[in-house]
């Protein structure tokens, strides 16, 4: 799933939480289920700004204390292996995630890839709805 998406999602289950230790550790755990529904990775160029254009908004909007931040944060945390393999800091074989390495014994699965980014942009865009609805007032 893109970067941009599960930061997205990130922020709308983090929402729910009272806590940022509660929010991460929903959004790491929606990191999960949007992996494993189908979906479109797309290059560093297009994925690194969009993720960058989620954070700064969820910064703007909620502040950096939020839990729409840190629900945010906890959703992306996993793929920063995926980041140190892109970089060559880190062996594909070593990833722990259970949607990350199709070789470990705990893979789970990963969605199937598919042409169009719109169930995407719907799912982000929904869950950016759920993150300004969990907003504090
Ligand atoms: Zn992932």
């Amino acid at each position: 799933m893109m970067v941009s998406v599960h930061a997205a999602v990130g922020a709308g289950v983090g929402a729910r939480a009272k806590r940022p230790g509660a929010a991460l550790a929903a959004g790491v755990i929606s990191h999960l289920l949007c992996d494993l529904a189908p979906h479109r990775d797309y290059a560093l160029p297009i994925e690194a700004p969009l993720a960058l254009a989620v954070f700064l908004y969820l910064v703007g909007r909620y502040g950096p204390r939020s839990p729409q931040f840190w629900g945010a944060v906890g959703a992306v945390l996993p793929d920063a292996e995926n980041a140190l393999v892109i970089a060559g800091a880190f062996p594909q074989e070593k990833t722990i995630f259970p949607t990350h390495n199709e070789a470990a014994p705990w893979f789970l699965g990963h969605g199937r890839k598919v042409r169009s980014p719109l169930p995407q942009i719907i799912l982000a865009a929904l869950a950016l709805w759920l993150a300004e609805k969990g907003r504090a007032m």
